[in-house]
């Protein structure tokens, strides 16, 4: 099949074309409004999907060299996200469908971070561990199959891409400061300093400790020295980053030696963190672990993840009505 795929969840907006099951075309448009506020800004992320979103389908479809009457389906983001931004995508995907008498598909996006894994090779097989880590979520899933997986850990408060962008803005990084923290912490020392491990009983993470150890130690060390900050810049990321990659770690291992599952995965945004990679890399060889990452493009937002998401359900007959609305809290089974 044809399927034509609209991503707008949170603050990317994206369209993507795919073909018997092969992308041949991911289109993204990420908005620069959000970095003045130092987060996404709600009603503006709406608005800006609204002017977006036209020009991204077309465009896609151009590059895809496919004709709106050859698609077969529309698939589309129903949630988890921001209500406003998933209004913008649905109803295009609904009024698309409609005009065309196509099917309409709704995906769930964290399923679609997942399934991201079977757009190009390698491709794990089923079951599989995915550890999902964006900027909203944090989840240890079990996946036995496209449509069934089993979320056995997740974040009781804060997401992992929460925690690097909350600890950099306390350290004066621009939003988002995942990716700058991480170029800083390849040059420092991540036992220079300590901050508490969040890996809570079970499975389960929590990096709101991490947050507030932060705070009141930099308060601390400002009040005595001015400069403290940026001085000791490397070394405070490369330890924040090494206290997050450690939860994040030893929940896996613990998932993974528990659940015998010994292919691991990485799914969402912080995955494109060097750290991250490199400890899991190594890990993996000492566990003797099969370790797949998406290229990074089908890491963070996109309509690839959508598409790809959209096809099984196509292949499995399951279509949703025109009734379907956005669900900002969807959950993932
Ligand atoms: P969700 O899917 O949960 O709704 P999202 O899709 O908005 O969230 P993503 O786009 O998957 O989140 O990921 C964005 C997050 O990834 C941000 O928190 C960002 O700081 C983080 N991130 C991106 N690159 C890196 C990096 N190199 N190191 C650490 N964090 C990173
Ligand atoms: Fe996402």
């Amino acid at each position: 099949p044809i399927i034509l795929a609209i991503e707008s969840s949170c603050d990317d907006t994206s369209a993507a074309v795919m073909v018997g099951g092969e992308i041949r075309a991911n289109v993204v448009a990420t908005q620069q409004v959000h970095e003045q506020y130092g987060g996404v800004v709600p009603e503006l992320a709406s608005r800006a999907h609204q002017q977006h979103l036209i020009p991204v389908v077309q465009e896609a479809m151009r590059r895809a060299k496919v004709a709106k009457e050859e698609i077969d389906a529309v698939a589309f983001t129903q949630g988890p996200g921001l209500l406003g931004s998933l209004l913008v995508g649905g109803m295009f995907a609904k009024t698309f469908a409609l005009a065309l008498g196509k099917p309409l598909i709704a995906v769930n996006h964290m399923r679609a971070h997942i399934l991201a894994h079977f757009i190009k090779d390698p491709k794990p097989s089923f079951p599989f561990l995915c550890l999902t880590v964006s900027g909203g979520h944090t989840q240890l899933v079990v996946v036995r199959s496209p449509m069934h997986m089993e979320i056995i850990g997740q974040t009781i408060d804060d997401a992992a891409g929460e925690a690097f962008d909350k600890t950099a803005k306390l350290l004066g990084l621009p939003y988002p400061g995942g990716p700058h923290l991480d170029k800083l912490a390849r040059t420092g020392n991540p036992l220079r300093f300590s901050f508490p491990v969040g890996a809570m009983a079970g499975y389960d993470f929590s990096f709101s400790g991490l947050k507030t150890a932060v705070l009141y130690f930099l308060r601390q060390q400002t009040a005595q020295d001015a400069a403290f900050i940026q001085n000791n810049l490397a070394d405070l990321c490369a330890s924040i980053q090494h206290t997050i990659i450690q939860t994040l770690l030893r929940q896996l291992t613990r998932a993974a030696t528990d659940q015998e599952l010994t292919q691991v995965a990485l799914a969402g945004g912080v995955a494109a963190n060097s750290g991250l990679r490199a400890a899991l890399q190594d890990l993996a060889g000492e566990k003797g672990w099969q370790v797949f990452i998406p290229d990074f493009e089908f890491c963070t937002d996109n309509a690839a993840m959508v598409a790809m998401t959209g096809h099984f359900q196509y292949e499995a007959g399951d279509f949703a009505s025109q009734l379907v609305s956005p669900d900002p809290r969807l959950k993932l089974t």
